[in-house]
């Protein structure tokens, strides 16, 4: 896969309609993730505990009739993501700063992944790696990684890199600070 640097750090003319994860008009209404329970409403996903719990109850009632037609039960985009292992966006932290202050950026980096999933929750990290010291954040989405990449650049400067794939569905986000 190639690369295009972009210099701009904000995208917002990707859309979800892009994304082949994103098959809204193929899920009915009330559909629950059965992995982390984001419940498909109103045309998209979202983290609502008692609404999930509402249909999950109607859902009994239908089985016990034996009513129950339509399978309202799919992996959300990100949990799918997650299980094809198929990120969208990559975030690599490095240099000897990061060494130094490796815990406080981590708890930032869940901090902003915590206010992702509450806007959207099919946007969240995947994993977190370390490799040859590097800190590397694999994302569901192009838009958390630059999230995460802007957040550790405005909260400890150094230097951040954007670049995308060809086709758009891939950001790597690369930040470093040494001093
Ligand atoms: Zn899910």
């Amino acid at each position: 896969m190639s690369y295009s640097h972009n210099p701009a750090p904000v995208r917002r003319n990707i859309h979800d309609h892009d994304d082949p994860y994103q098959l809204a008009g193929a899920l009915a209404e009330g559909t629950v993730c059965p992995d982390c329970g984001a419940v498909f409403h109103g045309s998209r996903w979202t983290l609502n505990e008692e609404l999930r719990r509402k249909l999950e109850k109607e859902r009994a009632r239908e089985h016990a009739r034996q009513a129950h037609r339509i399978n309202h039960s799919t992996l959300c985009s990100g949990c799918r993501k997650a299980q094809d292992h198929c990120p969208g966006g990559i975030v690599t932290l490095r240099g000897e700063y990061l060494v130094r202050h490796h815990d406080e950026i981590m708890a930032l980096v869940r901090n902003e992944e915590k206010k992702a999933v509450g806007i959207n929750p099919t946007e969240r990290i995947i994993q977190v790696l370390i490799e040859n010291g590097d800190v590397v954040i694999e994302t569901t989405n192009e838009k958390l990684a630059q999230r995460l990449g802007r957040a550790v650049h405005r909260a400890c400067s150094g230097e951040v890199q954007y670049k995308w794939s060809e086709d758009n569905k891939l950001a790597r986000v690369e930040w470093r600070r040494d001093q």
